[in-house]
């Protein structure tokens, strides 16, 4: 069967792509292996799909051309999809930070995708796995159900995050098959795991601390989350796709208060450490916390070395972390296709004729916020008027 354009993966960025190209009159087929489409989409934001961000940056994306990203994310924007969605009569809402949610279900965002898809008249084909890929004239894509031909060829099966949802490394093996170089790949936006258990995460697990995280010259001020084998929560994810295991993560965790100050301002009082300090922090945190790294003296017994020392572990506690928790958990990939590979315009591979790489697949990679879901539209975009 000859089609003008095919997709492999029917996820977000690909069912977006296939849309744009059926609009413009493409004959469109998408190829996807799970019995279901989009089901990454289904997962994403608790279930609420956090599917743009109010303000979309190329400082918000991480990949070796830091300007790759900037044309395809000029021409399709966060309120182009935002238009979109409310053209379908989604309900959504913005949380914080400019992030923009489904108020109901991220099943709708689906469903705006396949709307979409079945008004370009595009063919969607699940169950269907890719056995190989060929190059002649056209492609020819060979799978457990028949075999397809196309002018275009477009890659959109993403990262390796979730495995378990399908996810799978096809992106990359192609793009190696046509010779183009692909970036190292590491789990991100993910849970990092403490290189020293004596510092014992266990028993905070489950503590949710507001805290400033950094590392290098990036820096997050949201919440951390104590886990049983490190640290999780919004602001940990974020630094998540900057951080290197040689260096230490530092951590303020007071970052409305300068510790030595307001130590040095009370040092008249005879309340212990731990009471006075769960002015700041939660109560549970601070019991713990000084129990294992602090002395837990009354105020007024505290010596200059030892004040220098509470505001050192609170205002930049230094944390090694050994690992990540993996693509099990992790919720995108950073790396991937090279974008020296492909054309920032078309997102076509430069040395491949016809072969397009778009969405998670490729070396750009979004801070938490709905800026991967922008990143998928927007490449899948920028494909989707080329192929
Ligand atoms: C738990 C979780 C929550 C997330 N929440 C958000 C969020 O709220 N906001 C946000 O911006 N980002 C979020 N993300 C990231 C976002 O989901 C991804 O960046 C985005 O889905 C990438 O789109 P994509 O189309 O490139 O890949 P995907 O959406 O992963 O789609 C790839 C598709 O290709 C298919 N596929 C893979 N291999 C093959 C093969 N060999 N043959 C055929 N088909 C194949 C897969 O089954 C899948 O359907 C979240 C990720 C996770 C894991």
């Amino acid at each position: 069967m000859k089609f003008d354009v095919i997709i492999i993966g029917a996820g977000a960025a690909g069912l977006f792509c296939a849309a744009e190209a059926g609009k413009r009159g493409r004959k469109v087929l998408v190829l996807e292996h799970n019995a279901q489409v989009g089901r990454k989409i289904l997962i994403s934001g608790g279930g609420r799909c956090n599917f743009t961000n109010r303000e979309v940056k190329a400082e918000n994306f991480i990949g070796n051309n830091p300007h790759f990203c900037k044309s395809a994310l000029a021409r399709y924007t966060p309120p182009d999809f935002v238009e979109l969605v409310k053209k379908h009569r989604i309900e959504f809402y913005e949380k914080k930070l400019g992030q923009f949610f489904c108020r109901e279900s991220a099943r709708q965002i689906v469903e705006l995708l396949l709307t979409e898809c079945r008004r370009a008249k595009v063919e969607i084909r699940t169950n269907c796995s890719v056995k190989a890929v060929e190059k002649n004239d056209l492609f020819k894509v060979e799978t457990n159900q028949e075999n397809f031909t196309a002018e275009s060829l477009v890659i959109a099966t993403g990262g390796l995050s979730f495995p378990k949802i399908g996810a799978t490394d096809f992106g990359y093996r192609v793009a190696k098959q046509f010779g183009l170089k692909i970036i190292e790949t590491r789990a991100s936006l993910v849970a990092l795991v403490s290189a020293n258990s004596a510092q014992n995460f266990k028993k905070l697990a489950g503590v949710s601390v507001d805290a400033n995280v950094s590392f290098g010259k990036h820096s997050f001020r949201e919440n951390i989350l104590f886990t049983h084998r490190g640290l999780s929560g919004p602001a940990v994810l974020q630094i998540s796709n900057y951080w290197r295991k040689e260096k230490a993560v530092s951590i303020d965790l007071s970052p409305t208060a300068n510790v030595a100050e307001i130590l040095g301002n009370n040092r008249e009082s005879k309340q212990n450490l731990d009471n006075f300090l769960s002015r700041i922090l939660p109560n549970r945190f601070a019991e713990i916390f000084t129990a294992d790294n602090l002395p837990n003296k009354p105020l007024n017994q505290l010596s200059n070395k030892d004040i220098e020392n509470i505001a050192e572990k609170l205002n930049d506690w230094q944390v090694k972390f050994s690992d990540t928790e993996g693509y099990d958990k992790a919720e995108v990939t950073l790396g991937g296709v090279d974008t020296n590979e492909l054309s920032s315009r078309t997102m076509e591979a430069k040395r491949v004729k016809n072969l397009y790489f778009i969405g998670e697949v490729v070396d750009v990679t979004g801070w938490l916020g709905g800026y991967n879901f922008q990143w998928a539209w927007s490449s899948g975009f920028a494909a989707g008027q080329a192929v």
